[in-house]
């Protein structure tokens, strides 16, 4: 389909203005991409083999099935060089009935002779045909230019200046549980507030010295028709709790320690540069534990979240109650150093010292000198190091300097940027 090609076109976009992500995604099928500096999440569905019709009253309805519920803007990819095939066709059935703006994007358009073979797609019923080449880029410009203006500005978050929690993680972590824990029986002292899209509610916790918003898209699950366990489901809601939220619980079953979904969680909460504390649940599940045990089991997961390593780590169990006000504590506590502001002359103070001590290597003859330092005022912490040649400093040095911060400054469970900038 060379939709995976579509796909790394609009992510790369990302990649080259944030390269602090660099090397941490594992997963290849959600990203950030960024247009005319509007933000958002891609997710390819997988999609369908050429050939495999047969299977396509399971896996690719219920795929199409859940970019209608839960997409905002759906592209639709199809292949020139093979005009309209009986799966497109049946696709296009499902996405004409759907209330949702849909971008049928022709791809493989190379050459001037494809513009004219693509107009056949207007047959598909669903509008315009967005010709592109994702090989070469040709036409995606563009079909992103009118992507972006149909993204759906009412779905802004409403302004409030509480911190706004979500808990998140694969199914049967203990999600609802720890909800259920945190408002259930206090329903009565919590405020319900509107919720900021369709598919969310957003709950005040107000209670214990405690205030804050908790992000719960767990009532989605009931509305959507298709099976729990399918992982783009999944994924799709927990982009959604991300995207809403600025600290993400992430959810570890002790019993299981953390693999790859979980991994492929975490660095959704990265790309997109919430603040995330890692609760390890069922503890009270694990047998024989002595002193050490949560000790090793936290290096175990720091380890496998390398490189960013540097993110809390509680150890709860929501069935007997225990560390939960431990957990939000943390969750607060990441919020405080996401949101700190530290003022430029301290920063200089501390860092020009240890630039000097470790300077940047020598590159292509050029003696590099960084002068100068300061935050930026941005959303997530973002440090200007200004400097003669910013494009000969090297990977391994932003990530020296990273690590200068984070044991000068409590950055904890929070993703920080660093930028290169001419002086
Ligand atoms: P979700 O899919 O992440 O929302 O997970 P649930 O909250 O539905 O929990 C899945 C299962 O794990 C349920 O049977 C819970 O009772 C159980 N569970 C949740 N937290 C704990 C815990 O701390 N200890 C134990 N032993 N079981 C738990």
């Amino acid at each position: 389909m060379g939709k995976s090609t579509l796909f790394n076109r609009l992510t790369e976009s990302r990649k080259a203005i944030v390269d602090e992500t660099a090397g941490v995604t594992r997963d290849r099928h959600y990203g950030k991409a960024v247009w005319n500096g509007a933000e958002f999440s891609v997710i390819d569905t997988g999609g369908y083999v050429q050939g495999s019709e047969d299977i396509f009253e399971g896996e690719i309805r219920k795929q199409v099935e859940l970019a209608i519920a839960e997409a905002n803007v759906i592209l639709f990819v199809v292949d020139v060089t093979t005009g309209i095939t009986h799966l497109d066709e049946a696709v296009a059935g499902m996405l004409r009935r759907a209330k949702k703006k849909i971008f049928l994007v022709s791809n493989k358009v190379d050459n001037n002779e494809r513009i004219a073979q693509s107009a056949e797609f207007y047959g598909l019923g669903l509008g315009e045909v967005y010709s592109i080449s994702a090989m070469n880029s040709a036409g995606t410009g563009e079909l992103l230019d009118d992507v972006v203006k149909a993204f759906d500005d009412t779905a802004n978050e409403p302004e409030t200046d509480l911190p706004k929690f979500a808990i998140i993680g694969r199914p049967n972590v203990g999600k609802s549980s720890l909800v259920n824990s945190l408002l259930g029986k206090e329903r009565t002292i919590v405020t319900p507030i509107a919720g900021t899209t369709r598919d969310s509610i957003h709950t005040r916790y107000n209670y214990f010295g405690h205030d804050f918003i908790l992000v719960d898209t767990a009532g989605i699950r009931k509305k959507a028709k298709v099976k729990e366990d399918l992982e783009f489901y999944s994924v799709m809601r927990s982009i959604r709790a991300i995207e809403e939220s600025d600290v993400c619980l992430l959810m570890l079953d002790a019993t299981l320690g953390i693999e790859a979904q979980d991994l492929a969680i975490f660095d959704l909460v990265v790309q997109n540069r919430r603040g995330i504390v890692i609760l390890v649940n069922k503890w009270d599940l694990v047998e024989n534990k002595d002193t050490s045990s949560a000790k090793e089991m936290e290096e175990r997961v720091r380890t496998k979240l390398a490189p960013f390593r540097n993110v809390p780590i509680v150890f709860i169990s929501v069935l007997e109650k225990q560390r939960l006000m431990k957990a939000i504590e943390a969750a607060e506590k990441v919020y405080a150093n996401k949101s700190q502001k530290i003022p430029t002359r301290k920063l200089n103070d501390t860092m020009i010292p240890i630039i000097e001590q470790t300077p940047p290597a020598f590159t292509k003859g050029k003696d590099i000198r960084i002068k100068f330092v300061k935050q930026l005022p941005t959303k997530n912490p973002n440090f200007a190091f200004y400097c003669n040649h910013p494009q000969y400093v090297q990977e391994s040095y932003k990530r020296f300097l990273e690590n200068k911060l984070r044991e000068n400054f409590d950055f904890s469970g929070v993703p920080v940027e660093i930028v290169l900038k001419k002086k």
